[in-house]
């Protein structure tokens, strides 16, 4: 029995990483998808491949998050194509730079927020508004970050975004429980995407920060998509306003020298 049959679900950023590997895991799960893509189309159009391999419809859609008028007609164009959404996945997000604050451009600053947070929170705003006045339930999976809690120096912007977006998530999530929205993010830790590209390429750095995961291995996309399946799904039915940090134990060496 698939677990997400009859469900349409969006999954921001599914060009690429985690959101591509969260679109066809969906999709062999039974949903439909729409599949937002920013600038990779032709990561878009992989992505579409898959999730009709999978049996399913897919609708490619290119947005910016960023932008709040972007957001809204995807989910104008989303409705027009499937008549419903039930699971909205803001993955979509940038690593921001490696800069620290006395030498931050708000030009930069305003980019890894405007997308990483203001993205999710124009999302969640048209997802729980069309859930709203459809009867209540459906399913929110926020992307954050083990730097949600995890701080090092030249990521403030980063960190700021993903830590905010952990309260946003918690807060809707009360807002939401009695009309049976589930609202839940994953903290991933290291896992090989393009975010991750110069540990890819260079074994010796992949190495280097393997080596301080307790697991001693980074995580695939397809981890983290497992997981998402899970929250998508009625499995996860009395679960909301939950962290689930995916990162081969790293977060448990907070005041350890994480
Ligand atoms: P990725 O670079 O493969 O994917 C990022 C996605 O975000 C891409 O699909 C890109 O198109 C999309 N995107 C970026 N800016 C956008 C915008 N303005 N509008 C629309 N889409 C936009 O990297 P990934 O690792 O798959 O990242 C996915 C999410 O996971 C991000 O939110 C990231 O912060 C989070 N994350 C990743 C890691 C990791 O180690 N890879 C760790 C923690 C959290």
């Amino acid at each position: 029995m698939k677990k997400l049959t009859g469900k349409v679900a969006i999954v921001t950023g599914s060009d690429s990483g985690i959101g591509q590997a969260t679109a066809i895991a969906f999709a062999q799960e039974g949903a439909d998808v729409v599949i937002v893509y920013h600038t990779d189309s032709e990561g878009a159009a992989k992505t579409m491949e898959e999730v009709q391999q999978a049996g399913q419809k897919g609708l490619v859609l290119q947005a910016d998050v960023s932008e709040e008028q972007g957001v809204q007609q995807l989910f104008e164009q989303a409705l027009k194509e499937f008549g419903t959404i039930d699971i909205l996945v803001n993955n979509a997000g940038v690593s921001g730079g490696s800069t620290k604050v006395a030498d931050m451009d708000t030009e930069s600053f305003d980019k890894t927020i405007r997308t990483n947070l203001y993205g999710p929170f124009f999302g969640c705003r048209a997802f729980v508004k069309h859930r709203l006045q459809n009867g209540g339930k459906g399913k929110i999976i926020n992307i954050s970050s083990i730097h949600e809690e995890v701080v090092s120096p030249g990521t403030a912007d980063y960190c700021a975004s993903k830590g905010a977006l952990r309260n946003f998530t918690r807060t809707l999530a009360l807002e939401v429980a009695e009309q049976g929205i589930n609202v839940n993010n994953i903290a991933p830790g290291m896992i090989l995407t393009p975010m991750n590209q110069k540990a890819m390429d260079d074994p010796k750095e992949r190495e280097e920060k393997e080596q301080k995961i307790p697991m001693k291995r980074a995580g695939k996309p397809a981890e983290i998509a497992h997981v998402a399946v899970f929250l998508a799904s009625e499995d996860a039915a009395y679960v909301t306003g939950s962290t689930y940090a995916m990162d081969g134990g790293f977060m448990r060496l907070l005041g350890q020298g994480a």
